[in-house]
């Protein structure tokens, strides 16, 4: 890497010039490649079909007061090509850092500029590989609540493409989350619900479409919440109790058709704004200032810096004496029709 560099330091005048610069420079981090990236497509027309995870129109908040957002720049694009395999994106062959396993971390790009990328960058500003470290897996429960340090991850918006890295993470912690699944998602990767299932979470409904909710008629609601729960049923024979409406956007009539249909509805504690910041240093030390014992944790499993950062989360936690649960195993006799936010 170093006759590079020093070809660049030389030649430091001009963009154009510094542009060579960084063609010829060695790659570094090289990411993956745009495809494996979530395409930031323009928003369709209308707003309630765009996806936009952001508050309502009126900018209503989440139960702490912050917003639970779909980016609309995420993978939820409509109009991005769906992976049926659910197989690592094409070309990614760098894994998501867990203890354990070499990670180069390389990917995907980073919106902040990679320091190791600059063309001025010395070779001792290359991130190092975290060294393996064993495991701490979670011990089996049952678990008391009552007594112990719980504390409930929750995943909305997916699967997504990058889901079942997320399942891998959780599995080698032996930590069970609860998911919060929109339906055309989940029609799209059956297998990823059915693996959910299999391997011990819970999976909740988020609608089929993750629209307003207030923007439609009752029918509408009720229609997107049991076309969903239909799909959740298909892939993995659990019909689901638990609802979470998109956004977080609650009133008496979604919470009246969650009675009628026999669900809960579950919000959430801690918003680590993960959509927002992505990136997983600043979602882990959100999370981790947040987390107290009781806490529904809202995130996505949209964004390879969110699934990155319970990486961070989940030992530190673990470390702090915190189990991990899902929400049926946070608050104990869910009642239909009540919301549910932390235990
Ligand atoms: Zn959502």
């Amino acid at each position: 890497m170093g006759r590079p560099r020093i070809w660049c330091a030389a030649a430091i005048v001009g963009a154009v010039i510094l542009s060579g610069c960084a063609v010829t420079k060695p790659v570094v981090a090289t990411p993956a490649g745009p495809s494996t990236v979530p395409p930031v497509t323009a928003l369709p027309a209308s707003p309630a079909s765009a996806f936009p995870d952001t508050a309502g129109p009126t900018g209503t908040a989440g139960p702490t007061g912050t917003t639970a957002p779909l980016d609309p720049t995420s993978s939820l694009d409509p109009t991005s090509p769906l992976d049926p395999t659910d197989a690592a994106p094409p070309g990614d062959s760098s894994p998501l850092s867990v203890p354990g396993y070499p990670s180069t971390d390389a990917y995907p790009p980073s919106a902040t500029p990679d320091p190791s990328a600059s063309p001025t960058a010395t070779p001792s500003a290359t991130p190092k590989p975290t060294p393996p470290k064993p495991i701490p897996a979670q011990p089996k429960g049952p678990y008391n609540c009552a007594k112990q340090k719980c504390i409930a991850l929750t995943f909305d918006d997916g699967p997504s493409r990058y889901t079942p890295r997320l399942l891998d993470i959780l599995k080698q912690y032996n930590v069970h989350a609860t998911f919060f699944v929109v339906g055309r998602e989940a029609e799209a990767r059956p297998q990823t619900i059915a693996r959910m299932v299999k391997e011990g979470h819970v999976v909740g409904n988020h609608s089929y479409s993750h629209p307003e909710f207030w923007k439609l008629d009752a029918a509408s609601i009720k229609s997107q919440i049991t076309r969903t729960s239909a799909i959740i049923k298909k892939a993995s024979g659990k019909q689901p109790i638990l609802m979470r409406p998109p956004y977080g956007e609650s009133n008496p009539t979604v919470r009246s058709i969650e009675a009628q249909l026999g669900m809960a509805q579950v919000l959430w504690s801690v918003d680590p704004l993960d959509w927002k910041v992505k990136d997983e240093k600043t979602v882990a030390a959100n999370v981790l200032k947040a987390a107290k014992p009781g806490a529904i944790v809202l995130s996505h499993d949209l964004y390879p810096t969110t699934i990155r950062a319970y990486t961070e989360i989940i030992p530190k936690l673990q470390a702090e004496g915190y189990v991990f649960v899902t929400v049926p195993q946070l608050v104990k006799s869910l009642k239909s029709g009540t919301s549910y936010s932390q235990r």
